[in-house]
């Protein structure tokens, strides 16, 4: 059965885990969840159901613009980055995958952070270049873009792994990777409340009726206000002042709503794919962002956007196959080099 379209009006009384959400972590802490009890030998993808009021990839992960990169700046998620572009190369085609690399060019107010990056890259290993100097960078540029053209670039993290992935047909594959291994996926039912006991949710109440469950992991995304409301945690967060003492009373310090929408607005270019090749004519590892601006607004039922980061599905098994086998690896001039402490090898500064 196709896992996006269980049209079965009936929910089952009671699934030992419950997920709710079938975005990116719904469906790939699913298909994780299944090949883990089943590796250790404590059940497997039939204890697992996972419910979405709309379907799979209907929130954030099926609009994210899927970049795959290992570019955040907090060092924290350096190696769990690593982890997740491996988990992406495992199987290119099932998750519409295009390893393509991808590339950080910035200005000269960016160095710090873009070197810091780079550093943390290498200290575990992650392949990547570091072009630094305006003459440098440009050339690089031009080596790859015959016709580049924006000026002021001082430096440039070129990251071997990484490249983007067509967002829905991603999920598609993820989804029937999650449904082989027995997980059964839900569509139109939306959870309306929790029971609880003894501080342990025991139950959700859906449009569709009840689950019991033993445990329930939740993976709304940014409806995560609704489900935070129903199990009656706190709607403010204090938020010490800078400088304040950690121990300054509470009420002297701010209280802020704890969840605010940050709502972006992207538009949408259709774009020749042929268009941005490199001088090889091979697809580019650049992206062009589209013109962007930020609100906040409450969430909705639908909402339009949110920041977030390279998120991954887990492990690997045969799945379905969608999407294009990627054609190209990462375009990059022959005289550049990948090392440990890569720099440009001619010497133009
Ligand atoms: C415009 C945009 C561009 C982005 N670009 C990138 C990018 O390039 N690279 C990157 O790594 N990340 C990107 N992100 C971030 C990334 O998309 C998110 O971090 C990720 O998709 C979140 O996945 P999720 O599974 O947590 O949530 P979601 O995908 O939002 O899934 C939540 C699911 O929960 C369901 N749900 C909610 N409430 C209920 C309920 N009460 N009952 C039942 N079901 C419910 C929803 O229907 C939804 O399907 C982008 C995000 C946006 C919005």
């Amino acid at each position: 059965m196709d896992p996006t379209t269980d049209t079965d009006m009936t929910v089952p009384a009671h699934s030992r885990y419950v997920i709710i959400g079938a975005g990116i972590h719904g469906l790939s802490t699913g298909w994780h969840l299944a090949t883990e009890l089943r590796r250790r030998g404590l059940g497997g993808g039939e204890d697992i159901l996972i419910l979405d009021k709309t379907g799979v990839g209907a929130g954030a992960s099926g609009i994210a613009c899927g970049v795959i990169r290992n570019n955040y700046f907090q060092p924290a998620m350096r190696e769990l980055m690593a982890h997740s572009v491996s988990v992406w190369e495992s199987d290119p085609e099932a998750f519409a995958y295009s390893p393509v690399g991808y590339m950080q060019i910035a200005p000269e107010e960016m160095h710090h952070d873009v070197a810091k990056i780079f550093a943390e890259q290498q200290a575990i290993g992650y392949p990547s270049a570091l072009i630094e100097g305006e003459r440098d960078c440009r050339a690089y540029l031009l080596d790859m873009f015959g016709d580049w053209q924006a000026r002021g670039i001082s430096v440039i993290l070129h990251e071997e792994k990484g490249g983007y992935a067509n967002n829905v047909r991603s999920l598609k594959g993820l989804a029937a990777k999650a449904a082989a291994e027995g997980v059964r996926i839900m569509p139109n039912v939306r959870v309306a409340g929790l029971d609880t006991s003894g501080g342990a949710v025991t139950a959700v109440d859906t449009d569709r009726g009840q689950v019991r469950c033993d445990q329930l992991v939740i993976a709304a995304g940014p409806w995560i206000r609704d489900l935070w409301a129903m199990l009656d945690l706190p709607a403010q967060i204090p938020v010490a002042r800078p400088g304040s003492p950690a121990t300054e009373p509470e009420e002297l310090q701010g209280s802020r709503p704890m969840w605010t929408y940050w709502a972006l607005q992207e538009g949408t270019l259709a774009v020749d794919p042929g268009e941005f090749t490199d001088n090889q004519v091979r697809r580019s590892c650049t992206s062009i962002p589209a013109r962007r601006s930020t609100t906040t607004s409450p969430a909705t039922s639908s909402p339009t956007g949110c920041g977030g980061s390279t998120t991954s599905p887990t492990s690997t098994s045969a799945g379905s196959r969608a999407g294009p086998r990627p054609t190209s690896s990462i375009a990059r001039p022959a005289r550049w080099r990948w090392t440990r402490t890569a720099r440009p090898a001619p010497s133009t500064r």
